[in-house]
């Protein structure tokens, strides 16, 4: 099982249901911080915490609200508490063509209209079914309004690539923040996270001895966020993941298997054996690939 959270917009919420929501969120916080400033009172109910409000809440968030400070243990300030429904209290429900949500507010049950994406359309179709509705909480973000709602759906682990014969190779740079080779091609993706790396990358280089190669050295706590962020998209879509180590993988010729560092010179490989020329980068993915199939030659 997997759990991801669905991002769902609230589709132009009029100004009217935008100060009713602010209104909800200011009412939680407020509460949040009596209940912290209280001392964080046990075994409150969502009756007995009423003595707490500082507004009118719903009952379905001050439960969700007590659960959330509870949780929250060493925050001494909220500085904002999305209120949030559980599973009995957020209705999804498709109207038409549309999907909609329905979740109690200061006075009463709202429905409203969201703006879902066809991925995510896809999965609330499967609500009730092999997916499992978990809390969901309002807020807000540059004006937008949103329903994060957690959903749990299960993993098919599909087999390894080696027999659906599909195989991408990635290599991870400073240059490109992927490589990726798939199918005989080659795909760049820049990035634009990889600008603010690739700034380091080059001050790094002013400061250090030219020659050493930070493209393949420097663990910083990006990549390894990205890292883990492929292995988690690959997981959701039932592609297996495989580590390469990187050791070489740049001054190998993918065509004739000759390991040199003369191979390579900056963005530019020439194999010294057979002549092979390519771009340094999609070299390393192709021998990532490569690897992974087993066909690689053993380092
Ligand atoms: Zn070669």
């Amino acid at each position: 099982m997997q759990t991801i959270t669905l991002r769902l917009r609230l589709h132009r919420p009029t100004q009217a249901k935008i100060r009713r929501y602010r209104e909800l969120v200011e009412h939680t916080t407020a509460f949040a911080n009596n209940l912290v400033a209280a001392g964080r009172p046990k075994g409150l109910t969502s009756r007995t915490a009423r003595a707490y409000l500082a507004g009118n809440l719903p009952s379905a968030v001050i439960n969700q609200a007590l659960r959330d400070v509870a949780a929250h243990r060493d925050v001494k300030t909220f500085r904002v508490l999305w209120p949030s429904f559980n599973n009995q209290n957020l209705r999804l429900k498709k109207v038409g063509d549309f999907w909609t949500a329905s979740f109690p507010m200061q006075t009463g049950r709202v429905r409203v209209p969201l703006a879902v994406t066809r991925k995510q359309a896809a999965l609330l179709e499967r609500l009730g079914r092999d997916v499992r509705q978990g809390a969901a909480k309002l807020y807000e973000k540059r004006g937008r309004w949103f329903l994060a709602l957690s959903v749990t759906l299960p993993v098919e682990e599909k087999t390894a690539g080696t027999e659906s014969g599909k195989i991408a190779g990635i290599d991870m740079g400073l240059r490109y923040l992927a490589v990726v080779n798939a199918g005989g091609e080659t795909l760049f993706f820049p990035g634009d996270q990889a600008a603010s790396v690739r700034r380091r990358y080059h001050a790094l280089r002013r400061r250090n001895t030219r020659k050493r190669d930070f493209g393949r050295s420097l663990h910083s706590w990006s990549f390894y966020r990205l890292q883990q962020f492929i292995a988690y998209k690959a997981r959701l879509a039932g592609i297996r993941v495989e580590w390469v180590n990187p050791k070489d993988t740049s001054r190998t010729c993918p065509r004739c298997g000759h390991c040199a560092k003369e191979n390579r010179n900056g963005i530019r490989f020439r194999c010294r054996k057979c002549g092979y020329r390519g771009h340094a980068d999609a070299v390393g993915a192709w021998n990532i690939s490569l690897a992974i199939s087993g066909l690689a030659e053993a380092a």
